[in-house]
């Protein structure tokens, strides 16, 4: 998939333009981005970031970063540092940091107007009730019997739900509209509910009333002087709603307009709040950044870069149509990032002994790899070379079939990457007849770099010398659910996680150039995989996580 023609345009980056042509709003862009703090981000997330920001950023406007915060039994500041700490590694900056319990007052003082004008009461049924009363699409709901108490009850009644004479649950108010309304959202929705037991992050006791979602999301973004509020297309029933409390209370022309796009979905994971948080609290994985998760810590920890994510958003475009995206898109943008940033260094996962007997003993010496053969900027490295050496297990075999070209005792040559010629001449087996030590020749005449380097043999295999390699830790991810779709199953979606997500590799030797590496930093393990330094390796312990396999399945 070559790009080279210009992008098209998104819809709503179209419908941005449209707007700016027409003048509308005098042309001003304000979008934001509304999560609520329940939560870590992830991948579903960053498309609506990118796609909030991004309109900004593209049409000189602004975009603001609002704490859709109107719960408190969930929402923690925690969440909110995380979700502030992701944004900013994606690359964007917002204008304002907003949080919907700054308007708490604001929406108190509307919500008395419409009890004032009639237009609101206090229920005293349970949730259930309600809930039970709303009817179906086809048929009309049934009408509360406190629906048509005098306005001062109902004045009372609110400012009680707030004092803390209320218990939790007992009284809630609800928007008087029409309980026939073929939009279900408009049967009398629910605005303000009690909740005494926990404190809000932000506003601690203080409110004991707290406003649902749909009356303050949309007023929110009102109160701001949003233009564009964009959003995934569950939201696309709750707009007439949002349009409704808005024009109830507006003094002009100017109304937030709200576009919905089609969520993210990925194939192997789950990407809502409440069955990640199951996840972490459950001790399936090791918490919101462990490399399996989607969220955006997760890939990051995993050694996804900002880049690729930002190339995997543009490849899967905006549109109206749900779907599932396959995993394989999002490893394929990592790795294509990778390719040629990644220094490439020999990692001998399951290591041999190889001795070669007619190298001197005692004797070292310096040899000259280049980085990246896929980008010359990348520049060269040393690797120490000696007599005894680590070899990947794999690379040898003892009774070799003819299409085995690595090293066998057959007489066959083979090159060690960036050094020498070198022919097996036999082996040492312990008591279990396991391979202890192979021993080999080399041929001097063969130093790559010098003419004799230019001397062609079937196999290249990697080495690491034995006292200047080190130690390291491995851990191999895979993806997290053995089925496409752990949602779409009958079974838990916990009894569908795959049993070979993570394998951790002990005893792994790796180059010594490689011992001052700091978290994040990327290499790929020739023949192996790209792998990232992870936050737990200490001196003398380095962990590297598996990015993604070399190997690319995606069919372009
Ligand atoms: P919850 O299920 O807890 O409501 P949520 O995933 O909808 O969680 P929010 O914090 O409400 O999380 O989301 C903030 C914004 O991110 C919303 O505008 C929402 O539309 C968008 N968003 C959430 N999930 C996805 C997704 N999978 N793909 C694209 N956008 C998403
Ligand atoms: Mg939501």
């Amino acid at each position: 998939m070559e790009e080279t023609t210009k992008k098209s345009l998104n819809f709503i980056e179209a419908i941005v333009e449209e707007d700016i042509k027409n003048g509308v709003n005098n042309g001003r862009v304000q979008t934001r981005f509304p999560p609520e703090p329940n939560g870590y981000l992830h991948i579903g997330h960053a498309k609506a970031i990118c796609m909030d920001f991004g309109i900004a950023q593209k049409y000189n406007g602004v975009c603001n970063l609002r704490f859709d915060d109107t719960n408190p039994v969930k929402e923690d500041v925690e969440y909110v540092d995380s979700i502030m700490e992701d944004i900013k590694w994606l690359g964007y900056e917002w204008g304002n940091v907003y949080y919907a319990s700054d308007y708490f007052q604001q929406l108190w003082d509307l919500a008395i107007r419409l009890i004032k004008e009639g237009k609101a009461y206090v229920d005293e049924q349970s949730a259930e009730t309600i809930a039970q009363q709303k009817g179906t699409p086809t048929q009309p709901g049934i009408e509360s019997p406190y629906r048509n108490r005098p306005i001062e009850e109902n004045l009372e009644l609110f400012n009680k739900m707030n004092s803390g004479e209320v218990p939790e649950g007992a009284m809630v108010l609800r928007a008087k509209i029409d309980m026939a309304n073929p939009n279900m959202h408009f049967r009398d929705p629910i605005m303000y509910r009690v909740i005494t037991s926990h404190p809000h992050h932000r506003t601690g006791f203080k409110w004991k009333a707290y406003p649902m979602y749909d009356y303050a999301h949309g007023q929110s973004d009102y109160f701001e002087g949003v233009t564009h509020s964009i959003c995934t297309l569950e939201f696309v029933v709750h707009r007439p709603l949002y349009d409704w409390f808005i024009d109830q209370f507006k003094d002009s022309d100017y109304r937030p307009r709200q576009y919905e796009f089609n969520r993210l979905n990925i194939t192997y994971t789950v990407m809502s709040k409440r069955k990640m948080l199951q996840l972490v609290r459950e001790g399936l994985v090791a918490g919101w950044d462990d490399p399996r998760m989607p969220t955006i810590c997760g890939l990051r920890r995993r050694g996804y870069t900002p880049e690729s994510i930002h190339n995997f958003i543009d490849k899967i475009g905006y549109t109206k149509v749900e779907g599932t995206i396959d995993l394989g898109l999002l490893e394929h943008s990592i790795r294509e990032d990778l390719k040629p940033k990644a220094t490439r260094v020999c990692a001998i996962m399951d290591p041999v002994k190889l001795i070669i007997t007619n190298y001197p003993e005692g004797q070292t010496e310096t040899l000259t790899t280049e980085n990246n053969p896929d980008n010359e900027a990348g520049g060269t490295r040393e690797m120490i070379f000696g007599r005894e050496l680590y070899i990947e297990r794999g690379d040898f075999m003892e009774d070799a079939p003819k299409d085995f070209y690595r090293l066998t005792p057959n007489g066959r040559e083979v090159r060690l990457k960036s050094a020498y010629i070198i022919r097996c001449t036999g082996v040492k087996k312990n008591s279990q007849g396991e391979i202890e030590e192979i021993y080999c020749e080399y041929d001097p005449e063969t130093k790559s770099g010098t003419e004799g380097g230019n001397r062609k043999v079937k196999s290249t295999i990697n080495w690491v010398e034995i006292n200047s390699s080190i130690p390291a830790e491995v851990r191999l991810y895979d993806r997290l659910f053995a089925v496409e779709d752990p949602s779409a199953s009958d079974q838990d979606f916990r009894e569908l996680l795959n049993p070979d997500s993570l394998k951790i590799v002990n005893g792994c030797r790796i180059e010594g150039a490689l011992k001052n590496a700091a978290p994040m930093e990327h290499f790929q393990f020739l023949k192996h995989g790209y792998f990232c330094v992870d936050k737990d390796s200490t001196p003398g312990h380095l962990i590297f996580n598996r990015t993604a396999s070399l190997k690319d399945n995606w069919k372009k």
